[in-house]
């Protein structure tokens, strides 16, 4: 018989809960974007600094910027394109999160004092990791390329869709605590 207990835990074997567990599978997480924050947290996003590692022939250099080797590190926190997407969010919340990788993952397990920013905010992480991941292949694979404004866009669009039913789930809560307010208060 399918058992969903048994197929979660073939996926994600419970062993020490790691620190940054709570700010990868939240509740009201988008699964595609989650995914994405899961294999990099554990470091195993196919980025040229690791396919090198590994031995494989391939050009070191960032698809995004051409002048830099391309890390997790880089790629998705210190290069201007990646920096600028998240920056457009975290203005907007006011808040001032951690420059490196894990530091920021686990930042974001509790990153502002209102529910509603944390989640939104845990949301346009996974979202814009997501989007730079998509973009990077999209010049790999295409030879197309997107300015950050486009990507920003895309982002806004998913989160309104993604944050209207999980409002509307919030029956306990007065109206104007909703989290689609507070994006329409802060973000859009
Ligand atoms: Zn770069």
């Amino acid at each position: 018989m399918f058992s969903t207990a048994r197929t979660w835990e073939s996926l994600f074997p419970t062993g020490p809960k790691v620190a940054w567990f709570a700010s990868v599978w939240f509740k009201g997480r988008i699964p595609k974007h989650a995914f994405i924050a899961w294999i990099n947290s554990r470091n195993r996003i196919h980025t040229r600094d690791r396919l090198i590692r590994w031995g494989l022939n391939v050009p070191s250099a960032c698809l995004l910027c051409n002048a830099h080797d391309e890390t997790r590190q880089h790629l998705f926190f210190d290069y201007g394109y990646s920096a600028e997407i998240w920056l457009y969010f975290t203005l907007k919340a006011q808040v001032s999160p951690p420059l490196l990788f894990d530091d920021r993952t686990i930042w974001l397990k509790n990153p502002s004092r209102d529910r509603n920013i944390c989640l939104i905010l845990r949301l346009a992480y996974q979202a814009s990791m997501y989007l730079v991941w998509k973009e990077r292949n999209s010049r790999l694979h295409n030879n197309m390329s997107h300015p950050t404004s486009l990507l920003i866009t895309q982002i806004k669009q998913i989160l309104r869709c993604h944050l209207d039913p999980l409002s509307r789930a919030q029956r306990h809560i007065d109206p104007d605590q909703s989290f689609l307010v507070t994006w329409f208060r802060l973000f859009d």
